[in-house]
């Protein structure tokens, strides 16, 4: 019996507007004092009328747009109601019944395992829709997060503390079907989305600072082509907040699931948390259906008609995949194709070689690697955090090391860095690597 993985993922993003989704508060910094950005509209207090965002429209429309997803013509939004205590409304304000826009599809380019060719595939999306963000818990002094157990805060005592500076920033939320047939793909996909979020400018999209979250719902089928059958109820993963907890948390359950329907064992159709520390996901409670949340329209904000815009008015900007496509094209090495777009440089390697009959391997390396004597790349590539953190867990034993005392391990740490970003300077890394181990 050949059983087959399917995975669907749902991504939060926030978008980077001016202002909250459905008030005036500023979108918080990130070394904003808790509780400090807020009103009584994202407080949620009685009474209060909610102000549509335009902007954050826009973006989500601009992001939609470039991952070819059907702009609806009207939308609405809903009420979805649960009690949390990081949601003082007892509700969330969403889209259920007319989402933003519909379908879509996005081609995931990699670079193949003996990093000779560009290999792709697709994942088709269901729909896009806005939303809100809650507040967010921190469980003092605790365990790692995500971990079901909660800290000791003062006194000893168990606490969790209420930030409500990010409730009420505006979200765009990304549902694919569940077709993903790997925890590697999944990782390329999400990667592949921060990059067009960013070539956009609709989002930092940055997982290290909350701004790009994931929840991954995985079952098990019988791997006929054909009709498929359905073996497991489906599993879903909430929050998982960086690439490697993503792709760590989801072979970790296809294992699981794989080894309860070999046993003959039922799986539960059930919401799992990720355990960083102890590297396994852990039962939460069973999973809500959607009339549990008893959706109904938002009695405070009108249906919206989108009227179609002349794309004259809003181009895109040139998508990360038509760049990597253009250089291909040109006889550049696939290696040095993703490297180039690692570092940001793959527009600037397309301008250069735009006439005819120049050395293009000559710029490609020049555009690669320090010239002695000059300084290396002052900015890092934006998901460096992302890099450090999978180095990191790529070598326990090292950094394990380098925290009992053994300073010499974080040149060895610097240069797997350096191994994945070559022409980065070394020394940011190492001050990057530190604050990341701290
Ligand atoms: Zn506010």
């Amino acid at each position: 019996m050949k059983l087959k993985p399917k995975i669907g993922l749902e991504i939060h993003l926030q978008l980077k507007t001016a202002h909250k989704m459905f008030c005036r508060c500023p979108l918080p910094s990130k070394d904003a004092a808790p509780n400090s950005v807020i009103c009584p509209i994202c407080l949620g207090y009685p009474g209060i009328l909610p102000q549509l965002n335009r902007e954050a429209i826009e973006k989500g429309i601009r992001l939609a747009q470039a991952l070819g997803a059907k702009i609806a013509s009207r939308i609405r939004f809903d009420r979805k109601n649960y009690f949390y205590p990081d949601l003082p409304k007892n509700y969330q304000i969403s889209q259920k019944g007319a989402p933003l826009a519909e379908g879509g599809e996005v081609l995931v380019d990699y670079l193949s395992f003996d990093k000779k060719r560009s290999e792709s595939f697709k994942v088709t999306l269901n729909h896009l829709h806005l939303e809100e963000d809650t507040g967010k818990m921190i469980h003092e002094g605790g365990p790692s997060a995500g971990s079901p157990q909660l800290g000791s805060g003062q006194a000893g005592r168990p606490a969790t503390l209420i930030d409500f500076n990010r409730a009420g920033v505006p979200l765009l939320e990304i549902v694919t079907e569940p077709i993903i047939a790997s925890a590697q793909e999944a990782r390329l996909f999400v990667k592949e989305l921060q990059r067009v979020a960013r070539a956009l400018r609709v989002s930092e999209a940055s997982m290290e600072e909350g701004g790009l979250r994931v929840d991954a719902n995985v079952s098990i089928s019988r791997g006929q082509e054909a009709g498929s059958t359905k073996l497991g109820a489906k599993v879903e993963i909430k929050n998982l907040n960086s690439l490697v907890a993503l792709k760590k948390a989801l072979e970790y359950e296809i294992k699981r699931q794989t080894g309860l329907i070999k046993k003959g064992e039922k799986i539960i159709q059930e919401t799992r948390g990720w355990d960083q520390k102890e590297s396994k996901t852990y039962g939460q409670r069973t999973k809500e259906y959607s009339a549990d949340y008893r959706y109904f329209p938002e009695p405070d904000l009108p249906e919206i008609v989108l009227s179609p815009l002349p794309s004259a008015l809003h181009p895109l900007p040139v998508l990360p995949g038509t760049l990597r496509r253009k250089a291909l094209k040109k006889g550049l090495r696939a290696a040095k194709v993703y490297m180039l777009e690692d570092l940001g440089r793959l527009e600037k390697f397309l301008q250069k070689t735009r006439r005819k009959g120049i050395d293009i391997d000559q710029v490609a390396s020049s555009l690669l690697s320090p010239r002695p004597g000059k300084t290396y790349f002052k900015t890092l590539p934006s998901d460096i955090g992302e890099i450090i953190q999978q180095v990191l867990a790529e070598n326990p034993q090292q950094v394990y090391n380098f925290k009992q005392g053994e300073k010499g391990k974080l040149n060895f740490l610097v240069a797997q860095v350096l191994k994945k970003i070559p022409s980065a300077d070394p020394r940011e890394i190492r001050k990057k690597i530190e604050e990341a181990i701290d």
